[in-house]
């Protein structure tokens, strides 16, 4: 028997159209680094999404599910952007602007993007590439920025405010499937090419539901996120969507990432919630500790990308901005697990606990845990294995072109369709997920395995470390070691024999666990979105330049 419900299209346009409509008066602000910064209402953003959408349309003739890229930072036009391509029925493809630029080009000609819109700022970057990028057939050029860069261009070159100046405030959206595409971004290729996760509406929508629950981020109207975390990757954790749905105030960093202007955009702007990376926090923290500002806006701070060192979230809550700890990935859109504690562990010492777990798994995405031999582990807490998921906003395969079979190659999705995480941890009775390592990074030493999460969280945790990456070397002996790559706080005179002594005797590291091979560098080299970069490290100590 059919149900009797009306079947009604989850779409990224009735987001839109609600967020335009029902939360008109919420605020997407926008830092421009000197003055007042861009305050543009839902209502506005709603109407130059539609006005853009017409100029797609119309002036450079998108069609079907043409993609549209962006390159660009966190600002009111990418939200624009966000809303108008998927809800013509083309396809946003948000461009990794941090990328090297030889994958950039590998990833827009694997897309076949046909317009790029790009940020003013970012035009050095774009303007050498377009020549290698023979589908693009135009560029739309947002903010300030030299546009003598873009001359004799092989793309035709129009300018944001012009394009959309004028046009039609209304738009008569095509019926769309909510199966179909709506977004596309890269993985950041860590091992091999980079490989493409198409979201669709439904999975954008329902994936923006489960983010506004309040076992999740669980905000209003009432908020104001600072969503640092870049649009460019996972749809910045989902966060424009899941605003537009619920009426939060969005506040924009655009350019100005770096802790001094973080902070002085929290001081001013007084934002509720936050969500980034660690690395971003850690510099906000050292920042304000040698410039105090006024913070208590801040009361909640969602972390994820990597795991959430304890230092960091004690520091915090210090501060009074309580950190919220989460797990996902591009493939799983990415909201995979919160970590809320329990009602039962609330105001007991295990609170804090359960806070530094990656976090309970939603309804919406069901988790398994494979061991070595392929046979699945007990969620006890204790049986550590290969975590795999699967849900209605986890990508179940990779795009390869558009009238290509996606792939699903055998190390990512089982044969019954899981996605294979690439991360090992453990599930506990109650559903909360605890990752020890990613596979690839787990140290192997004589038969056992030693998380370097655990050595850099105890590492983090002495005073005079700014930050610790540990990754497995070659070991004639053990197969491999850990090597610690430390970076020591300003003036900081700890030595190697200190840190060691310190994650034996107080962090109650194992004997066998404790690295042998030091190193202090001036950074921790990071990836394309400010995660540890350990294929570098690796890199960087085979050539013996970490010694
Ligand atoms: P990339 O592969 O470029 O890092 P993703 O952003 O998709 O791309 O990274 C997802 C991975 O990041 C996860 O598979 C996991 O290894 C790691 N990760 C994300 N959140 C956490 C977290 N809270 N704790 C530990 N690792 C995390």
């Amino acid at each position: 028997m059919l149900s009797t419900m009306q079947d009604v299209p989850l779409t990224v346009t009735r987001i839109l159209a609600h967020g335009a409509r029902v939360h008109g008066r919420s605020l997407i602000t926008t830092w421009t680094g000197e003055g007042e910064p861009q305050r543009r209402s839902f209502a506005e953003a709603g109407v130059r999404a539609v006005q853009l959408a017409a100029a797609l349309r119309d002036d450079l003739g998108v069609r079907g599910d043409d993609r549209v890229a962006t390159l660009m930072w966190n600002n009111a036009e990418h939200v624009e952007a966000y809303f108008a391509i998927p809800s013509m029925g083309a396809v946003l493809h948000t461009l990794n602007l941090r990328l090297p630029a030889e994958q950039l080009v590998w990833i827009a000609n694997h897309a076949a993007d046909r317009v790029i819109i790009v940020n003013g700022s970012l035009l050095p970057l774009l303007a050498p590439l377009l020549p290698k990028l023979p589908t693009v057939e135009h560029v739309v050029v947002s903010g300030p920025g030299d546009r003598s860069l873009l001359d004799g261009a092989p793309a035709q070159v129009h300018e944001y405010e012009e394009l959309i100046a004028g046009k039609p405030t209304t738009f008569d959206w095509p019926e769309i499937d909510e199966r179909q595409a709506a977004a596309m971004c890269y993985t950041s290729g860590t091992t091999g090419d980079p490989k493409g996760v198409v979201y669709s509406h439904r999975s954008i929508y329902l994936h923006s539901m489960q983010v506004n629950m309040a076992q999740s981020m669980g905000l209003t109207d009432q908020d104001t996120s600072l969503v640092v975390v870049p649009q460019f990757h996972v749809n910045a954790w989902g966060l424009p969507h899941a605003t537009f749905m619920t009426g939060v105030n969005m506040l924009m960093p655009d350019r100005f990432l770096q802790p001094a202007p973080l902070a002085e955009m929290i001081e001013k702007e007084r934002p509720t919630h936050a969500a980034a990376v660690p690395t971003i926090w850690q510099g906000l923290l050292a920042e304000l500790s040698s410039r105090p500002r006024d913070v208590s806006s801040l009361t909640q701070v969602t972390i994820g990308g990597s795991a959430c060192p304890p230092s960091l979230m004690d520091a915090f809550d210090k501060l009074g901005m309580r950190v919220c700890h989460a797990w996902g990935m591009t493939e799983t859109s990415p909201l995979g697990t919160v970590a809320r504690p329990p009602a039962h562990a609330v105001g007991t010492d295990e609170e804090f606990t359960y806070r530094l777990t990656q976090g309970r798994f939603p309804a919406g995405v069901e988790a398994r845990l494979t061991g070595p031999g392929g046979e699945r582990l007990p969620w006890d807490g204790e049986s550590a294995g290969e975590l795999e998921v699967r849900g209605p906003w986890i990508a179940g395969a990779y795009y390869n072109g558009p009238d290509a079979e996606p792939l699903r190659p055998a190390d990512k999705f089982s044969e019954d369709g899981w996605l294979k995480t690439g991360d090992v941890g453990t599930i506990s009775p109650e559903g909360f997920l605890t990752l020890t390592d990613r596979a690839k990074d787990v140290i192997k030493s004589g038969g056992e395995w030693i998380s370097s999460v655990d050595l850099e969280n105890a590492l983090m945790a002495h005073p005079d470390v700014a930050e610790a990456a540990v990754v497995a070397v070659p070991d004639e002996k053990w197969g491999e070691r850990p090597l610690a790559t430390v970076v020591l706080k300003e003036g900081a005179t700890a030595d190697f024999a200190v840190l060691r002594s310190f994650l034996a005797d107080e962090r109650g590291i194992a004997k066998w666990q404790l690295p042998e091979r030091w190193t202090i560098v001036g950074a921790v080299p990071k990836t394309s979105v400010g995660k540890f970069d350990k294929k570098v490290l690796r890199r960087q100590y085979a050539a013996g330049e970490l010694d």
